[in-house]
Parts: structure tokens; C-alpha cells; sequence
């Protein structure tokens, strides 16, 4: 489903595994057209189908930019690459040479989900070195009246960045934000692993902050109205999450039993109440609680 957010901005819902509200991908119609973030490669027929139900001809877009290489965010630039033949995939340095070579990449996805799981995030098609291009930090694009900036954004990834549209001070912040999922309307903090980094999270919340943007354009999911306090709530979530894990992990180091907790703590702190959070909302969780002490422990032993 694809809904218009402003004259030339839209939502796409892309309809992820099956879900309503779960992975969200973003189109600029200027004098050149931009995609941000693609979803998974299996909801590659939705993207398409969205884009056509509003006249868009693929071959008018210029741009698909990836916000970070995992697949919710860049799993169908691929296979998207091959219908819109004049697109250009525009990704965070670090990211460009799993895109290219994305066997190491699915590999590493596998491990986390499982093969199973994994299958159902669709086959991820390389994309040809000449198509895509590194951004650097700070670098824009003009699209027409809009303008497109990039910020090296690597709490969440070393290969993340946002994008900041400053004509209309729309801020797409991939997961440098919390998420919320269908089922379980709590605020999951972005600590995921491998490489999740607490203080450079924080820094990148100030530093987008600082920005001063009018929306936050979410990819879990939509788009929120931006303030400064948005920002303060998502600093503070991240050391409520922080100090939450790191004191379960006192008491117990089996991650399961601390992603019940933590799912616990998430609807107290939300004022929600299910009384079974849905299975994959809660692997979501898991993924979260697996970052932080994942980063817990690096910092332990870097001492
Ligand atoms: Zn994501």
C-alpha cells in the first residue's frame, strides 16, 4: 500500500512477510526521483505494484538509496536494480561491498534467524559494481526543489547512514530510532548485533537532533512527528534499555529468559498490556537484548 505523506513524498507499505505496518520504504517525485530503502526482496512485487499505482515509470528513477545493507532496509535493491534500469544505488561506503557480494551478508543473516526465517526475507541479487556508489558524510544530491543529504549515522551499523531531505526538513532515519511492530506497540530501542555502539547511538541522536526536522520518516514504521523531546525520549529509552540489560545480565545470562524480562519491561514502561507478544515482534526483541550484550561485553573486556 503506498500513501502520500506531501505533494511528491510517499509511504510505501511493503507489506513484509505478510505484515501490515512492519517495514516501511519512502518515494521522492521531483525532477529526479529517489527510493529510500527497498524492504526485503521478498516484497519486491508490492514495491513494484505500489510504484505503478501512482504512474511512476521505473525508468524515471535515479536513486535507491539503503539506509543500511540489512535486508528489511536493502534485501530487494537487487532485484529492484534490474527493472529500474537508470537507478543508482547510493550506500554507506561500508556497505557498498556487501551489496555487490551479498553471500556474506545473507550467510551472516542466516546465523541469526535461522535458515528457515532467512528464506522468507527472498533471494538477495547482487547489484553490479558500476551501479552503485559509496556517500560520504555530508555529501548531498540536489533532486529539484529537494535536496538530499547524507549523514554517517553508525550506532545502529558501521554501514548505516540517514538521509535528511532539507527543503521539506524530512528526516529518514532508518533504525537510527527505535521500532515499534505490529502486535506489541512498544518502542524496541535499535541495539542490534553485531556491531550495535551505545555512545555512538546516542551521538547520532544528537547529532540528527540537531538538525531540527519537522518528521521523522521511520522505516518501523511511518512517520512521526519531530521534537525535540522525541529525541530526549530516544536518548533516554537507549540508557533505560542500557541499564535494564546490564543488570538482567547480572542475574542471569540466558537470553531468553532476558527477553522475557525485557518484553516485560517494554509494555511496563509503554502502558501496554498483550498477553502474548507476537513471535516474530518477539525475535525483534531478542535481536535488541543480543546487541546490547553483545556491547556490554566488549566494553567489559576492552575494560
Ligand atoms: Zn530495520
Amino acid at each position: 500500500m503506498i500513501t502520500q505523506v506531501q505533494e511528491g513524498v510517499y509511504l510505501i507499505d511493503t507489506m513484509a512477510l505478510g505484515l501490515k505496518g512492519f517495514v516501511a520504504a519512502y518515494v521522492l517525485l521531483d525532477e529526479k526521483v529517489a527510493l529510500i530503502d527497498t524492504g526485503y526482496a521478498s516484497s519486491l512485487d508490492v514495491l513494484l505494484s505500489d510504484l505503478d499505482s501512482i504512474g511512476l515509470e521505473l525508468s524515471r528513477v535515479d536513486y535507491v538509496v539503503v539506509t543500511h545493507v540489512h535486508l528489511d532496509h536493502a534485501g530487494a535493491a537487487g532485484s529492484f536494480v534490474k527493472f529500474a534500469t537508470n537507478a543508482r544505488v547510493l550506500a554507506h561506503p561500508k556497505g557498498v561491498k556487501h551489496l555487490v557480494d551479498p553471500e556474506r551478508l545473507v550467510r551472516s543473516v542466516e546465523e541469526v534467524y535461522g535458515r528457515a526465517t532467512a528464506a522468507c526475507f527472498g533471494r538477495t541479487e547482487p547489484i553490479p559494481p558500476e551501479r552503485i556508489s559509496g556517500v560520504d558524510d555530508n555529501a548531498s544530491i540536489p533532486l529539484g526543489k529537494m535536496r538530499l543529504r547524507f549523514l554517517h549515522t553508525q550506532g545502529h551499523a558501521p554501514h548505516h547512514l540517514c538521509v535528511y531531505e532539507e527543503a521539506n526538513a524530512l528526516l529518514f532515519t532508518g533504525d537510527s530510532v527505535s521500532g515499534t511492530y505490529p502486535g506489541f506497540p512498544v518502542f524496541v530501542p535499535p541495539s542490534v548485533p553485531p556491531s550495535f555502539d551505545f555512545f555512538g547511538a546516542v551521538s547520532d541522536l544528537r547529532r540528527l537532533m540537531g538538525l531540527e526536522p519537522r518528521l521523522l520518516m521511520t522505516p518501523h514504521f511511518g512517520v512521526r512527528r519531530a521534537s525535540r523531546d522525541v529525541f530526549e525520549d530516544e536518548i533516554s529509552l537507549l540508557h533505560w534499555w542500557r541499564d535494564l540489560i546490564s543488570s538482567e545480565k547480572e542475574r542471569c545470562d540466558d537470553v531468553e529468559s532476558i527477553t522475557d524480562r525485557a518484553c516485560e519491561a517494554l509494555a511496563k514502561r509503554f502502558g501496554v498490556y498483550v498477553k502474548e507478544v507476537p513471535g516474530y515482534v518477539r525475535l525483534n526483541i531478542k535481536l535488541a537484548v543480543e546487541g546490547m550484550v553483545g556491547y556490554l561485553d566488549r566494553l567489559a573486556t576492552r575494560g
